[in-house]
């Protein structure tokens, strides 16, 4: 931790769910901050306790668009995207330009400062994938125009993107594909599985079950999806290396109502949606290579992360 001391990191996307844990957590490490993040998703209220801290800065760019205007940089970290399927079919435009010029300017200022880059690409890379769990060596089930394309093509854009830069101007990038990750932080709005059952279940709502509710996901709790972000950049020698994240724990989606339902003793209704179109059916990581070169895996079981986050959206209510 010491030799980090000084060391400067850019997180693009500071200001959203995961990036302003990832940034509260290298501010504790003791790195230079730069947050960047044009805030359409994001909000300054998840960065209020880390103003005035010394080391921690705020930039309200547009990496699709801007020059962050820096010339000593030593990490880079791009998690700037819209990320849920409501925002980023809210900003498809916004989204698919994160991705591929935003990623292209962080590319380059990770060239022109020779800084270690680390892009945040996601589970969608695999569609809705025909093998389950899905290891880094699946190629995915894609669509390359449906309501989802915006994010998953331009995320494996991004990825390939990054390669180029590895291959052709052998910059040290490492690729995570992050699976569904929940915890305090992700807005209540953002329309998202967890949040919209806990929300609904507190406010006594009906809970939106989507179709039958038979597809699975597998939740990750966000203190341990950010450890494993942290192991992916710092670990020495992984350069061009690519790791799922995600807590391989799979649960239906009718099965996490219910039990979000019994966590909260809500007695809202549930009411069965119309299915999504292009939603995947299953999703679960192979970790296995995380755990072998990052030492990493989930440590915060649904049981106890689900728990923390009710408390979490229970004290927003009241502060309101
Ligand atoms: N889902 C649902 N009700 C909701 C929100 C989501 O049934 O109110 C389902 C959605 O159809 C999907 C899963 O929960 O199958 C996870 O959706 P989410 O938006 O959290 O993330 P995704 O994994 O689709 O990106």
């Amino acid at each position: 931790m010491g030799s980090s001391s000084h060391r400067q990191a850019v997180v693009a996307g500071g200001a959203g769910f995961i990036g302003s844990h990832l940034c509260d957590l290298l501010i504790r490490k003791g790195l230079q901050v730069i947050c960047v993040d044009n805030l359409i998703t994001g909000s300054r209220q998840n960065i209020a306790g880390l103003f005035g801290r010394p080391g921690f800065r705020f930039l309200n760019l547009d990496i699709s668009r801007d020059i962050i205007p820096e010339s000593s940089v030593d990490y880079i970290f791009h998690f700037a995207s819209p990320a849920s399927p409501l925002d980023y079919q809210n900003y498809p435009e916004e989204t698919a330009l994160a991705n591929s010029l935003g990623t292209l300017r962080l590319l380059q200022l990770a060239r022109a400062t020779g800084a270690r880059f680390l892009l945040a690409s996601t589970s969608e890379a695999y569609g809705d994938p025909l093998q389950s769990p899905q290891a880094e060596t699946y190629w995915g089930n894609v669509n390359s125009f449906g309501p989802r394309s915006c994010y998953d093509e331009s995320k494996r854009f991004a990825e390939t993107l990054s390669y180029i830069y590895l291959h052709k101007y052998d910059l040290d990038i490492r690729i995570i594909r992050i699976f569904n990750t929940y915890g305090p932080r992700m807005r209540a709005s953002d329309g998202r599985v967890v949040s919209n059952f806990i929300n609904q279940a507190l406010t006594g709502a009906p809970l939106t079950v989507y179709g039958r509710g038979s597809q699975t996901r597998s939740l990750c709790y966000i203190s341990d999806l950010v450890a494993g972000v942290d192991r992916a950049m710092f670990t020495p020698g992984l350069r061009g290396e690519i790791f799922n994240l995600g807590n391989p724990e799979e649960t239906a989606v009718l099965d996490l109502a219910k039990k979000i339902k019994g966590l909260t003793g809500s007695e809202s209704p549930l009411v069965f949606k119309p299915p999504l179109p292009d939603d995947p059916h299953q999703r679960r990581p192979d970790i296995s290579k995380a755990r072998r070169l990052l030492h990493w895996q989930p440590q915060i079981p649904a049981a106890v992360g689900l728990p923390r986050t009710i408390a979490h959206y229970r004290n927003l209510a009241k502060s309101r």
